[in-house]
């Protein structure tokens, strides 16, 4: 995303209920959006509940810096959709206890009135764990109305002392990680509470330990990890593409990218399969940046798949973008499920194939292709 074309925006959140679970979760989401590019996010405060009842249970507060390409009211409709995802039932009572709350306290410079909202939220200037996490984040954020910093409105909110602290027990895992006092319990990393929560529950299922040395760190990476392996789901052709599409007149010459290395994961076992792709076409009047396609690659390869779907969707997509005269893909790719558990040689590997257009009605150019990736 280049700023330019992206709002600044600043979202609050708060959480009390189930809040160390649901605020990274929270957070989560947001990074996954694929039209909210999540830039930095505060540390968590803690802070009793302001009008409810006596015994409400406390807040966990934090804010997020986030560029986005959605319009203010999209953008609340996509945090509104994030709420519902975490369980939070709406009611009639704004104090009532909530797994989540995500408002837009800033959109860019745009001060406006919606029907039920407004911009920027007036409580960002009046409510000490709005504006706190808000001056952590983005200290230097002007605020469109008093065209103050948002660090100067959050001097002038008046808090008692203590009345909304940082939370010292959980810090947030990289790639977003809470600045701040340095000495935080590293075990305290959160990340993905709920797929850790699995994988823990997973590693005693198999008679492991999870919390021997080796292993504490463990779920976090896996989350980590599956993060980044699944990614193609939070991205989109588009997002790709971004616009590398170049008028080619008179371009009739098969253009050819091979050797493309890949890596996904079967959706049967969940484990690896890797290798090579090829990937051809015969352009009609539109070319792709060449490095473009192995993005294309990766953005399907990125999710649970099967080599023959990989290896259509990859077609389908070039297709798609190019309208060219034919597409032509080959991969070839290396099981792990199948390697590991014996079940075939380990050097043997998987080809599939697809042809669209003139690849797939004229054998020459079939052929051609063919002999193009052997070569
Ligand atoms: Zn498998």
């Amino acid at each position: 995303m280049s700023d330019q074309d992206f709002a600044q925006t600043i979202i609050a959140i708060g959480s009390n209920i189930e809040k160390e679970r649901y605020l990274p979760e929270a957070i989560r989401l947001l990074r996954r959006h694929r039209s909210i590019e999540v830039r930095d996010v505060s540390r968590f405060f803690e802070s009793s509940p302001v009008g409810g009842p006596a015994d409400a249970p406390d807040f966990f507060n934090a804010a997020v810096l986030a560029c986005t390409d959605l319009s203010p009211q999209g953008l609340r409709s996509e945090l509104r959709h994030i709420e519902d995802v975490l369980g939070r039932v709406r009611t009639d009572d704004p104090n009532a206890p909530r797994t989540i709350d995500l408002d837009v306290a800033y959109y860019g410079d745009v001060v406006a009135e919606f029907e039920d909202w407004q911009l920027p939220d007036p409580e960002a200037a009046t409510k000490p764990h709005i504006a706190i996490p808000i001056a952590d984040v983005a200290p230097s954020f002007v605020d469109p109305v008093s065209g103050k910093t948002t660090y100067d409105l959050m001097l002038g909110v008046s808090a008692p002392p203590e009345a909304v602290k940082p939370v010292t027990s959980i810090r947030l895992a990289t790639p977003y990680e809470a600045r701040g006092p340095e000495d935080f319990d590293q075990t305290g990393d959160v990340y993905a509470p709920q797929l850790e929560a699995l994988v823990r529950a997973q590693l005693l299922e198999i008679g492991e330990d999870p919390e021997r040395e080796g292993l504490v760190r463990t779920p976090l990476r896996v989350a980590k990890a599956m993060d980044f392996l699944t990614n193609g789901y939070a991205t989109s052709l588009d997002e790709v593409v971004n616009n590398a599409v170049f008028d080619a007149e008179g371009a009739d010459e098969m253009v050819l990218v091979k050797d493309v290395e890949f890596y996904s994961m079967c959706e049967h076992h969940m484990l690896p399969f890797f290798g090579k792709a090829a990937v051809a076409y015969i352009p009609q009047g539109k070319i792709i940046g060449l490095s473009k396609v192995a993005r294309v690659v990766d953005l399907f390869a990125r999710r649970l798949q099967v080599q023959e779907r990989l290896t259509n969707q990859v077609a389908d997509a070039i297709v798609e973008i190019l309208d060219p005269q034919g597409v032509g893909v080959v991969i070839e790719g290396q099981h792990l499920c199948m390697m590991m558990r014996g079940v075939q040689k380990q050097d043997s590997s998987t080809v599939t194939s697809a042809m669209r257009g003139t690849f797939k009605r004229d054998p020459r150019t079939r052929s051609e292709f063919i002999d193009l990736v052997r070569g």
